[in-house]
């Protein structure tokens, strides 16, 4: 089989050819850092994980670009409302810059807890202004901008495939009726879909942050950074591009006209910018939507204020137990979240790392080499492999390892190797997990808040000096060495201790 993944654009199963053989470049819309990432939030990334971790299984070479919005958010996505990093700030008595860095250092956090790799590339908005404004140079050299009461604006009538991604009717959305209710009144706006790509006329006097710019001093839309962004790491053609459902009709729709209307002929000749989109659909609440006006917001581990929203792990749920309950259901299926089925996650996750404590034990831990698997060993390797060439299928994977894992025909030492192969993509450390559960005193990092930022820290660096990176590789030895982490190398691979 080969790999085929779900296009929103086109709204079919496709098999997956990338631009170049055996590479794939992909870019995934990051998080807006006003806020703690919500665990619907999280959805979003542990599906782009499973997205970037079955092509390296498959054997691509893979690039992951991934922005931090940290300017230019407003509070709607269609230029309404505040800006909601300018907003925090205010709320907080903190500078933008503060709320972002807060923000960003929470989310990885988040994303390394839940064993998330991170990406290649994690770029921020504020740091990519000059290709911002490069590009809007672009798109308004190909005749789809206007200027309006100290705005300039994207005229979407110019762009003759607006809306392709979500098949919004242009003439419908002209009038500012059809699927995406435009409900914000802009006079300067000629159709009611237009959007802005540069703002000089705030609507908010305390505008933090504004920059020069040929149009005036102010600051970029929210959509330009991601079209800039992603053409600045992976260039102006590249395979796959990523987000949650809800930015299929504004956000990508706005993103897709901006970075193809920047396109001049010869350009658009070689293609469309990005051949697959793919969209996780919602988790969604029981009884409301997550939010910190409704106590409803629920984040992986940060601690909140009882009015505010809770944590799962102040409700005794670790951050694999999450990974685990998001990994039962396929990315394209809404999914309701509630404790009882995040519990029968959890007591499924124990017993999986239960089963592996005795496959560790029956082999001394030793793993057979892949020459050495029998045919039904290898058959379920085949079958997992389908899994995930199917549309990235967890489901389907998830109960591939269970079945593995107690079939008593196959050696416990073949089973090590399974689970290792298929962890690489499910990615519940079951080996570390198991080796814990075994022997809790070996755990000597447990209690340590910054265990998981630590350990992905220690793996990027092995990773770097596998890719003979040296440079990074000394820079992260350094970097933690400054914070009193010390890497101890050992013939087991690499462990660390605080000095
Ligand atoms: P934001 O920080 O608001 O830009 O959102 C970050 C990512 O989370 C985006 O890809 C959103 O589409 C996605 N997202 C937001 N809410 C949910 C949810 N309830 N379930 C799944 N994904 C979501
Ligand atoms: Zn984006």
């Amino acid at each position: 089989m080969s790999l085929k993944l779900f296009n929103t654009m086109g709204k079919s199963l496709q098999e997956f050819k990338p631009i170049k053989e055996g590479y794939a470049g992909f870019y995934g819309c990051g998080p807006t850092v006003y806020n703690y990432a919500h665990i619907g939030n999280l959805r979003a990334y542990v599906f782009l994980d499973i997205l970037d971790k079955t092509l390296t299984y498959l054997g691509y070479d893979i690039k992951h670009v991934m922005n931090i919005t940290d300017v230019g958010h407003l509070t709607g996505d269609s230029d309404d409302g505040e800006d909601k990093m300018t907003k925090t700030a205010a709320e907080r008595h903190q500078s933008v810059l503060e709320v972002a860095k807060f923000y960003t250092d929470a989310f990885l956090k988040d994303i390394d807890a839940l064993n998330i790799r991170r990406p290649d590339v994690i770029c921020k908005a504020t740091e990519h202004i000059p290709e911002m404004i490069a590009l809007i140079q672009e798109i308004e050299k190909q005749g789809h901008t206007y200027m309006a009461g100290g705005n300039l604006y994207y005229d979407i009538s110019t762009y003759d495939d607006y809306g392709k991604l979500a098949n919004l009717n242009l003439d419908e959305l002209k009038a500012g009726a059809g699927k995406r209710k435009v409900v914000v009144v802009d006079e300067n706006k000629r159709n009611p879909g237009d959007f802005v790509l540069w703002f000089t006329k705030s609507k908010f006097e305390d505008q933090a942050m504004t920059w020069d710019s040929p149009w005036g001093r102010g600051y970029p839309g929210w959509h330009i950074e991601c079209s800039a962004m992603s053409m600045k790491y992976l260039g102006k053609h590249f395979d796959i591009h990523t987000g949650g459902v809800d930015h299929v009709p504004v956000h990508h729709t706005n993103e897709i006209a901006q970075s193809e209307g920047s396109f001049d002929e010869a350009e658009r000749a070689k293609g469309p910018w990005v051949n697959y989109w793919m969209h996780n659909e919602f988790l969604i609440l029981e009884g409301g939507k997550m939010s910190k006006s409704n106590g409803k917001f629920i984040t992986l581990q940060a601690e909140l204020p009882a009015e505010k929203g809770f944590s799962l792990k102040a409700k005794g749920y670790e951050p694999l137990d999450y990974r685990y309950f998001l990994l039962g259901a396929h990315y394209r299926s809404p999914l309701t979240f509630s404790f009882d089925a995040l519990e029968g996650a959890k007591n499924a996750r124990k017993a999986l790392v239960n089963k592996t404590v005795k496959v560790l034990k029956d082999c001394n831990s030793k793993a057979c080499s892949e020459a050495e698997l029998s045919e039904k060993a290898k058959g379920y390797l085949d079958s997992f492999k389908g899994d995930l060439e199917n549309d990235l299928s967890t489901p389907q994977a998830l109960s591939r390892i269970q079945m593995a894992i107690k079939d008593s025909e196959l050696k416990a030492s073949e089973i090590l190797f399974l689970i290792n192969k298929m962890d690489s993509v499910l990615s519940l450390s079951l080996v570390k997990e198991a080796e814990k559960a075994s022997n809790p005193a070996a755990d000597d990092h447990a209690g340590d808040p910054d265990a998981a930022e630590i350990d992905a820290l220690v793996q990027q660096r092995t990773d770097a000096k596998k890719a003979k990176d040296f440079a990074t590789a000394d820079k992260i030895r350094n970097d933690l060495a400054a914070r009193g982490v010390i890497i101890i190398d050992t013939p087991n691979g690499p462990t660390w201790k605080r000095q």
